[in-house]
């Protein structure tokens, strides 16, 4: 007989194979750059968060190295006992610069990040109002806290309001927030921040703005919040050091009192290692770089709109993206599938993106250009759409 484990698992993994939603994981044998290699064979990458580059860049690199012949390859405690170097102080007054606000505590990532900064300031007798498609990680802290979760229909400010005048009239909650992406991962649209502002002030809700997609990519690298000029209306910023930056780990940003807060009270950083000397490293010196220079925020735009006109041309039907996420709606997921498979084997790397994910009979490849790639790597992935298009009937 098999053990309640087992026949757990094997019932669980074959429903999710008969749904078509077991993935398996593909494994490079490169770097994560504009070209990755996969089963020995070059692909064009278009699927990465690397926006700039950032991720294999010399400098970050040699930043790396040099933490770790100064500081070792491990921090050796949590934050609170003494895990804390100048490193990390260094990237909390850079990020604290970059973001506008006055202080700023990162984190070993932007998961854990949302679950123990959430958790730490809203508990069971609040309020959260959260966007129906905000990332994973900040259900699962809204989750954590135990607060009341009451979901808003995506970026509808009729549905916020509605539900944050009736949240306040029940006179149920101590506090309450709305929280929000900045960027949505899936579609690329911008969250209507200077509406929620408005709303949240009206009904005396915290803000809280999850940048993971927009640092390094709006405002000049600094993010959606600065892209509106908000960074003194919404109080708590958070946002990841993975994606644009490059390495990985999350941060907040706000005022120093938040910040005070978090250091004895977000568990992430009382209870688990901090982030190594050489992350940390070259998470400052990619954030001094992004402050430098928007270049290669610049090249990021002009690529990512490149790829979307030479896409729209052929007839393919974008998303309604504002930012350089590029997704293509093929509509049914199995054939959505297939594209994908299909533009692997000609040396395109994008995946589908489908059911549940996104809603139902909206599968869709989702395309990340950067700053890294060339216009010759962007007109090659243009032509074996075009061929995979018109060979499944998606374009003619
Ligand atoms: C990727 C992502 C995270 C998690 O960040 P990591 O640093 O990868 O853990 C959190 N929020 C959003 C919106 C994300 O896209």
């Amino acid at each position: 007989m098999d053990s309640p484990l087992t026949s757990f698992l094997q019932n669980e993994i074959q429903a999710k194979k008969d749904k078509g939603l077991y993935n398996e994981v593909d494994i490079l044998s490169s770097e994560n750059g504009p070209i990755i290699k996969i089963n020995d064979r070059e692909l064009i990458n278009l699927a990465s968060n690397n926006y700039l580059g950032l991720a294999t860049n010399p400098a970050l690199k040699e930043a790396a190295i040099d933490a770790i012949n100064t500081f070792g390859v491990g921090a050796g405690a949590v934050r609170s006992i003494n895990g804390t170097m100048t490193l990390h102080q260094e990237l909390e007054t850079a990020l604290a610069e970059f973001k506008g606000t006055q202080a700023a505590l990162a984190f070993q990532s932007g998961f854990n990040c949302n679950m123990g900064a959430i958790s730490a300031i809203i508990d069971k007798n609040d309020a959260v109002l959260s966007d129906a498609l905000n990332h994973a990680s900040i259900i699962d802290g809204c989750r954590l806290s135990g607060a009341k979760i009451i979901r808003y229909n995506h970026s509808d400010m009729e549905d916020l309001r509605q539900k944050a005048k009736e949240a306040k009239e029940s006179q149920k909650y101590n506090k309450m927030m709305v929280i929000t992406d900045g960027v949505f991962s899936m579609d690329g649209d911008v969250a209507l921040l200077p509406e929620i502002v408005e709303i949240a002030e009206e009904f005396g809700l915290m803000t809280y703005v999850d940048d993971a997609h927009g640092s390094g990519v709006m405002g000049k690298g600094a993010g959606t919040v600065k892209h509106f000029g908000l960074q003194d209306k919404v109080d708590i910023q958070m946002g990841t050091l993975s994606k644009a930056v490059g390495v990985i780990g999350g941060y907040v940003a706000g005022k120093q009192l938040l910040i005070d807060w978090l250091k004895v009270s977000a568990r992430p950083f009382l209870f688990s290692t901090a982030s190594t000397p050489a992350d940390t490293a070259a998470a400052l010196t990619a954030i001094k770089q992004l402050k430098a220079s928007d270049q290669l925020q610049t090249q990021l735009w002009e690529n990512a709109r490149y790829l979307q006109k030479g896409l729209k041309d052929l007839g393919f039907t974008l998303s309604p993206t504002e930012t350089p996420i590029t997704p293509v709606i093929i509509g049914d997921e199995n054939i959505a599938q297939t594209f994908s498979k299909r533009l692997m084997e000609e040396g395109v790397y994008a995946k589908a993106i489908v059911f549940p994910t996104v809603p139902l009979g909206t599968g869709r490849i989702r395309n990340m250009p950067t700053a890294a790639h060339n216009k010759a790597m962007l007109d090659r992935a243009i032509e074996v759409y075009e061929k995979v298009g018109k060979e499944l009937a998606i374009i003619e």
